[in-house]
């Protein structure tokens, strides 16, 4: 398999695997990027888990303690208070 056409493959996997996963998690009326909603997503089990599009602030954003029931709002509130951007 030639260069161009291996990273022509590979190209179109990732573009399917990052459109699956906006498909399935992201919701425009929840807080965040629709990565940073993928980058938080806690289905382990998931197949597509560890290949799944991660957001540039993916570090920062996986870093913080999270709970099974806090939302993208509240991880993103605490990596904002963490930052000293929080006003509360
Ligand atoms: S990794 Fe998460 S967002 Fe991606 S398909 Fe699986 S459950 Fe959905």
């Amino acid at each position: 398999m030639s260069a161009l056409r291996y990273e022509s493959r590979s190209s179109s996997l990732r573009k399917a695997i990052n459109g699956y996963c906006r498909q399935c998690i992201y919701d425009s009326a929840d807080a965040g990027t629709w990565r940073q909603q993928v980058t938080l997503c806690t289905s382990t089990e998931c197949s597509l888990y560890p290949v799944r599009p991660l957001s540039q602030d993916a570090d920062i954003l996986l870093d913080v303690p999270r709970g099974p029931h806090q939302t993208v709002k509240q991880v993103l509130r605490e990596v904002r208070c963490e930052s000293r951007v929080c006003v509360s």
